[in-house]
């Protein structure tokens, strides 16, 4: 038997929201069923790895990290090693081929098996199991202000950089009243802020669609304020964008992944939409929902990108005016169409875009956050800020998800409260504390 007597876990996590809540369910499970969460993994029976493979440098940074344990687990042979996450699904047992000291691997459509596959054994849990929506699964979570819950799993849109599809599986909507129950017993905990998590939120099939859930959510007692992500441009409807402008809890933020603003690119994605369209679904939301922060994300040096595509994105980022975007130079992932596609670009192109376009981006999104000076705003105390990491600096979010530090005693962590900006920033906003009554 693996471990019958198993009494600590570890888990080190890599990768997106949607990885850290599956760590946080992982962690519930485990503890559920009488193991004990181990701070770091020199004190622990089994080191769980939750992996990420969206981009090739987490993925080398998790074998370099999964590297340094052979030794200890030569020095402690009852050490289990457990993979979990997208790299144990999309390699699969020829993992074991390269890193011969793990003993189980478990993807991310059998998170809730977990405690099975450490009981009976299993060195591998890799079906697609649409189990995984049905199931209520109980999450470990630090923070006890805002808290993630999953919509949806898995993704049928198959962009041609993405490995998601194939790791995550088909999509998979969890019944809405299984999502209502567990949003209920966050707001009796306490909790205020929710974000609604899946890989393309905007077609969630529950019951009522996703519009009817945040419509449910928003009247939901002791809740305050909703997010969601990510959403999927083409499927963001005219109805779901007045939602958000309607419903009085739905933050004035969406991440709305662009990805490129030439139509060329956006095709040899798969993405399924022109520049033109996502304008004019940018415009509509700027119409409905006044003051909307909007991010994005973009890949700098797809396959075949030109010299005029590149000058798409960079214009199509000066006309849009994100108030932040994820940026990261194309990474050929295996198994996936662009990584068969004719057309690679070197690195020094690639990276020389990918400047061009973060080095924009910081100055609008500077501007952004200067055009807020003045402003008062609602801001959720998340935490001491970590930077200054003592008693009275606080650090917290706007409605539009923006960070905003500011001087103020611990015990309004968790809190609504009122601020005003002081100074925009790159990254963050400085404030001072007008009152707690958000
Ligand atoms: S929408 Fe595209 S990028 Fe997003 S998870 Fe699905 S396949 Fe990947």
């Amino acid at each position: 038997m693996l471990i019958l007597n198993m009494k600590k876990f570890y888990i080190k996590t890599f990768g997106c929201q949607m990885n850290m809540h599956d760590s946080e369910k992982a962690a519930g499970i485990l503890k559920k069923e009488g193991m004990e969460q181990a701070e770091s993994h020199e004190d622990t029976d089994i080191i769980i790895f939750n992996t990420c493979s969206i981009r090739q440098k987490a993925e080398q940074k998790f074998f370099s990290e999964l590297g340094r344990l052979k030794r200890l687990k030569k020095k402690r042979p009852g050490l289990k090693i457990m993979v979990m996450g997208c790299i144990a699904q999309q390699m699969g047992e020829k993992i074991f081929k390269k890193a011969g000291h793990i003993d189980c691997i478990i993807g991310p459509q059998n998170i809730h098996s977990i405690k099975d596959a450490i009981d009976k054994n299993i060195i591998a849990a890799l079906d697609e199991n649409p189990a995984i929506a049905e199931t209520e699964l109980p999450a470990d979570r630090k923070e006890k202000g805002r808290a993630w819950v999953s919509i949806m799993y898995g993704c049928n849109n198959f962009c041609t950089y993405c490995v998601v599809p194939y790791t995550r599986g088909r999509e998979k909507s969890r019944p809405k009243e299984s999502i209502l129950k567990e949003v209920k017993g966050l707001a009796d905990e306490g909790y205020k802020e929710i974000t609604l998590l899946g890989q393309n939120v905007n077609s969630y099939r529950g019951e009522g669609g996703f519009t009817g859930l945040l419509r449910e959510l928003n009247e939901m007692e002791g809740i305050e304020r909703i997010r969601f992500v990510t959403s999927h441009p083409r499927d963001l409807s005219d109805g779901l964008t007045d939602s958000i402008g309607r419903l009085e809890k739905v933050c004035e933020h969406i991440h709305l992944p662009m990805q490129s603003g030439s139509d060329r690119a956006l095709s040899m994605m798969n993405r399924g939409y022109t520049y033109r369209e996502y304008k004019t679904k940018i415009d509509k939301l700027r119409n409905s929902v006044p003051g909307i922060a909007i991010t994005s994300d973009i890949i700098a040096g797809f396959p075949g990108e030109t010299e005029d595509d590149h000058k798409d994105t960079i214009n199509a980022l000066k006309e849009l005016e994100f108030d932040g975007i994820f940026a990261f130079k194309f990474s050929e992932r295996p198994g996936t169409k662009a990584a068969i596609m004719e057309g690679k670009l070197p690195e020094g192109i690639k990276t020389e875009r990918l400047s061009e376009i973060l080095g924009l981006q910081d100055e609008i999104t500077l501007k952004k956050n200067k055009a807020l000076e003045g402003k008062v705003l609602e801001v959720l105390v998340e935490d001491i800020n970590k930077g200054e990491n003592k008693e009275g600096h606080l650090t917290g979010r706007t409605r539009g998800n923006k960070i905003v530090n500011f001087s103020g005693s611990s015990f309004l962590v968790n809190k609504l409260v009122r601020v005003r900006i002081k100074k925009g920033m790159k990254h963050s906003l400085l404030g001072e504390l007008l009152d707690e009554n958000g």
